[in-house]
Formats: structure tokens, sequence, C-alpha cells
């Protein structure tokens, strides 16, 4: 089976909302119904890595530009993006607008390709960009976040 019992029951949620509270029976026969679908579907795709997302980013990247006009689109197209990407959330939070997840989702997108950018003007490696991070924030939040960690944070640790 490619699926996991976990994906399998999440599934068979998905497909009846009352699922759990049916009778034993009725559940395993929705259950062979949706396994039997389940493995007709595809498999399923590996996320994309942040490396390699980079590499396809680049596609479409304006290399005729200089270096100083290329870092300043990159920047301001980044700071464009996340503003795009807060002016949803203003107008769910201040305008009584209903929150759009797929269109916020695709403006984090946006956003990914000029990190992607501003990663490829430096030749580094968005994945490596991302690893470092992660580092930071385990010398930061040893045991995950916490409000006295935030507060006590070692000095020389980055913004
Ligand atoms: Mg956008």
């Amino acid at each position: 089976m490619k699926y996991t019992q976990e994906q399998l029951t999440s599934a068979c949620m998905t497909w009846r909302h009352d699922f759990g509270m049916l009778p034993a029976d009725e559940r395993a026969g929705i259950e062979r119904q949706m396994a039997q679908v389940l493995e007709h579907l595809p498999e399923p795709a590996a996320p994309l890595s942040m490396s390699a997302y980079q590499s396809l980013a680049q596609r479409t990247a304006n290399r005729s530009l200089v270096f100083d006009t290329r870092l300043a689109v990159a920047a301001l197209g980044l700071i464009g993006e996340a503003a795009e990407v807060s002016e949803h959330v203003k107008k769910y939070l201040g305008h009584g607008h209903e929150l759009d997840r797929s269109k916020v989702l695709s403006e984090l997108g946006d956003l990914g390709w000029y990190l992607a950018e501003l990663a490829s003007i430096f030749d580094a490696d968005l994945g490596a960009v991302a690893e470092a991070n992660i580092a930071k924030l385990r010398v930061r939040y040893k045991d995950g976040f916490s409000e006295e960690a935030s507060r006590n944070r070692p000095s020389g640790n980055g913004g």
C-alpha cells in the first residue's frame, strides 16, 4: 500500500465527515473502497527542496540587469510581496473580508521567488541559507520557542 493507515483514515474522514461515528463494519467497507481509490492514484510527488526551487525559479530571473539593479529589484520585490501578504491579512482583520488562503499562499510563493533571487545574487544555495537559519534558531531556542528564550537570546546571534 502506497499510503499509511493514517492517510487512509484521513481520506475516509474527508469523504465522510461522520466516518469516525459509523459502525465498524461500515467504516471497514469505506476503508476498503478508499484504499482501492488511493492505489490507483499516482505516487505523491516529493516536496520540492529549496535548492531545487531556487534552480527552477532562476529560469525567470532577469540576468541582463547589472548587479546593483538586480539587487535592488530583488530587495524591493521581497518587500512588495510581503506587503501583498499583509494586505490580505489587513483586509481580513480590519475590513471584514474573507481570509483567502489560496491567495495568501500564492503571495508566499511570490515571496519565495525573491528569496531565491536574493540567494542567487549572493551565489548562495537557498537550502543552505535555510539550514543556517535553523542552526541559528536551535541556538536561540534550544527547547523550542519561549518568551524567556526570546528575551535572553545569545548576543551576536543575528536578527
Ligand atoms: Mg504577488
